[in-house]
C-alpha cells in the first residue's frame, strides 16, 4: 500500500525536532552540525532570534492579504534588494523554480514588446538545474529529470558548461536570453570564472539578448558578495533568486533592470502568495544581518578558513577525495567513492551534508558558521574519511 506522503523522495530515517544555530537535533536526541542547510536555505542557521522575532511579530499582525492591495513590508524589501543589487525592480513570487521561470517569461515578454515576438528560446548550461516545473525541467535539460513527463517544453537550447564559444554559435534570431547559473550547484558545484561571466554579458550586449542569471543558490551572500556576479563585476538584466533569501521561509524574487521589468505589466504576471507579508518579514530580517557592515567580510574568512581545512584533507585522502570547487561558503567535495556513501558516513559522524552532481558532496552550512564548526566539521570529515580509506 503507497504511503500517504508520496515517494518522491529518497529520505534518511532521520526526523529532526528543533534547531538551534547551526545545530539540528533529532528526535532520538542525536545532535547534528548542519552544513546542508536544508539545501542552501538556512543562511542564518536555525531559529535565528531576529528571524524569529520578526516572524512571530508579523504572525501576529497579518497574514496575508494578497497583491490587490499593497504591501507595505513588500515594498520596503523591494527598495532593500534595488539599493544592494544591480536591479531596478522586484517581483516577488515562492520559490526558485517559480524566481527562474519568471525570469524567463520576463525575457520573452520584453523581447516580444521590443517588436521580437520571434525571440523566445533561451540558451542553458548542460547540467544546469533551475527547478522542477514544466518549463524549468526543460531549461535543466537533464534527462533524469524530464523522463517520463512527455513533451519537452519548447524553447531552450543547451551548450556545453564553461564554453562561450558553443554559447556564442548558439545565439540565433529567435534567440531572447541567455541563463546562466554562476556557480552550478546541483549540477556538482562548478564555478564558472569571471572571465566567462564577462564574456556571457558582452556576448548579450553584442546580440541583443538579455542575461538571466539564476542565483537561487549562489545568492544571499552564499558566495561572499550579496550576489555572486559581483566577484566578476559584471550585471545581469534579470536574477532569480530565493533559497537564502528567506532564511528558511518559502519565498523568491526575480530582481531586474527597468528594460525588462517593464514587460510585466498590470495582469501580465502574479501569485496569490508571492510576497506574501509573512515571506516579506522573514526577507527584510535576512537583509538586516546579511547587509550589516562587515558581515559578508565575516564569511568570507571563515570561508577561507574552511578552504585551507579541506585542502588539507583532500590531500591528506586521495582515495576518498578528489578535490575541492565552489565559491565561499558553497563548496563541493569531489568524491571517489560513491557521494551518497560519503554523505551517509559524514551523517553518521554527526555533520550533514548535501549530494550533487558529478559525485560531489556539497557543504553549504549557514553564512554565521564559527571556527569552532569548521574544527567541528573537519574533525567529522577526516575520520570518516579515514574510515573510507581503510
Ligand atoms: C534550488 C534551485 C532551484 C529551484 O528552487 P526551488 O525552490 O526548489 O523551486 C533553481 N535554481 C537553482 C540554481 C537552485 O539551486
Amino acid at each position: 500500500m503507497i504511503s500517504p506522503v508520496m515517494a518522491n523522495y529518497a529520505r534518511a530515517d532521520i526526523a529532526f525536532e528543533k534547531g538551534e544555530g547551526v545545530y539540528l537535533y533529532a528526535s532520538d536526541g542525536t545532535r547534528y552540525l548542519d552544513f546542508g542547510g536544508g539545501i542552501a536555505v538556512t543562511c542564518l542557521g536555525h531559529c535565528h532570534p531576529h528571524l524569529v522575532e520578526a516572524l512571530t511579530r508579523q504572525a501576529g499582525q497579518l497574514w496575508h492579504c494578497s497583491n490587490l492591495y499593497q504591501i507595505p513590508e513588500q515594498t520596503r524589501l523591494a527598495e532593500r534588494l534595488v539599493a544592494a543589487s544591480f536591479a531596478d525592480s522586484v517581483v516577488f513570487i515562492n520559490s526558485g523554480a517559480e524566481a527562474v521561470e519568471t525570469s524567463v517569461k520576463m525575457a520573452r515578454k520584453y523581447q516580444s514588446d521590443q517588436g521580437h515576438p520571434e525571440r523566445f528560446r533561451v540558451i542553458t548550461c548542460e547540467g544546469a538545474f533551475h527547478g522542477r516545473t514544466l518549463a524549468m525541467i526543460a531549461a535543466g535539460g537533464q534527462e533524469k529529470h524530464l523522463a517520463g513527463f512527455g513533451p519537452v517544453v519548447d524553447g531552450f537550447d543547451q551548450v556545453a558548461f564553461d564554453n562561450l564559444n558553443e554559447m556564442r554559435a548558439a545565439v540565433g534570431p529567435e534567440t531572447a536570453a541567455l541563463l546562466i547559473e554562476p556557480v552550478q550547484g546541483e549540477g556538482g558545484i562548478r564555478a564558472l570564472s569571471k572571465d566567462y561571466l564577462k564574456g556571457a554579458r558582452a556576448l548579450a550586449d553584442e546580440f541583443g539578448v538579455l542575461l538571466i542569471l539564476d542565483e537561487v543558490q549562489t545568492g544571499i551572500g552564499r558566495t561572499g558578495k550579496l550576489f555572486a556576479h559581483e566577484w566578476a563585476g559584471i550585471e545581469p538584466d534579470i536574477l532569480a533568486s530565493a533559497k537564502g533569501l528567506g532564511g528558511g521561509f518559502p519565498i523568491g524574487a526575480c530582481l531586474a533592470k527597468e528594460g525588462p521589468a517593464s514587460a510585466l505589466t498590470a495582469g501580465s504576471h502574479g501569485s496569490t502568495f508571492g510576497g506574501n507579508p509573512l515571506a516579506m518579514a522573514v526577507g527584510n530580517a535576512v537583509l538586516d544581518v546579511v547587509l550589516e557592515t562587515g558581515f559578508l567580510d565575516k564569511a568570507n574568512a571563515i570561508a577561507k578558513r574552511l578552504w585551507q581545512r579541506l585542502e588539507e584533507i583532500a590531500v591528506n585522502h586521495p582515495t576518498v577525495f578528489e578535490g575541492i570547487s565552489g565559491s565561499g561558503l558553497m563548496v563541493g567535495l569531489k568524491c571517489v567513492p560513491t557521494n551518497m556513501d560519503v554523505v551517509a558516513k559524514l551523517t553518521e559522524g554527526g555533520l550533514l551534508t548535501v549530494a550533487a552532481g558529478e559525485n560531489v558532496v556539497r557543504l553549504v552550512p549557514p553564512l554565521i558558521i564559527e571556527d569552532s564548526h569548521v574544527d567541528e566539521a573537519i574533525a567529522i570529515i577526516d575520520k570518516a574519511a579515514g574510515e573510507l580509506d581503510a
